[in-house]
């Protein structure tokens, strides 16, 4: 087994000082981490009954996609408002500074369906409770939230099991 956490670059100071910015590309650029991380992301999931893997804006697209044909269903782009082009659903959620809002279109998911959310890491967990919140207004069964990373110090992986939504992820940075 390959160790992911070493494929990710740490950049410090970025976007901000203070910040260890957490880098996926360098593991996007490795084929091996990156065929690894999208088993392994879909792994728990394989007889869960998906019938969609949602994934957010934009590296939970990457993802999301990847993790989605491993599973033979199809994907839900959970976007940043303006870019989707028919009837959107939104929800609004905090950033550390101000807001922010996300959107899916209103016929993404139904009643019947049973979807998975991906992104490629998980910290306070404010972007991925909007994500849920959302999903759920169309009627759907959120199954699980599955991410590359999880930064437990923040919090968000509680944040999201409070919400009875299962995560998983594959590497934590403490
Ligand atoms: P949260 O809403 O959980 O505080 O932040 C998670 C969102 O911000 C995710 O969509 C994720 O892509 C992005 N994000 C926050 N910090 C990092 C980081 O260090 N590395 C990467 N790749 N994404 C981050």
């Amino acid at each position: 087994m390959r160790d992911l956490k070493a494929a990710i670059r740490t950049v410090p100071n970025f976007p901000k000082p203070g910040v260890q910015y957490r880098d996926i590309t360098t593991l996007l650029a490795d084929p091996e981490a990156l065929a690894e991380s999208v088993k392994r992301l879909a792994a728990p999931y394989r007889d869960a009954g998906l019938t969609a893997v949602a994934g957010i804006d934009a590296r939970g697209f990457i993802f999301g996609t990847a993790v989605a044909i491993e599973l033979g269903v199809g994907f839900i782009p959970v976007r940043k408002a303006g870019k989707l082009p028919f009837e959107t659903l939104e929800q609004d959620y905090a950033l550390e500074y101000g807001r922010d809002t996300l959107q899916i279109h209103a016929d993404a998911a139904d009643a019947g369906d049973k979807v998975l959310l991906v992104d490629d890491l998980i910290a306070t967990g404010g972007t991925a409770g909007a994500a849920v919140s959302l999903l759920r207004r169309t009627g759907c069964e959120v199954v699980g939230a599955a991410f590359l990373v999880d930064l437990p110090d923040l919090g968000g992986a509680d944040l999201i099991k409070a919400m009875d939504v299962p995560v998983t992820s594959l590497v934590a940075f403490e």
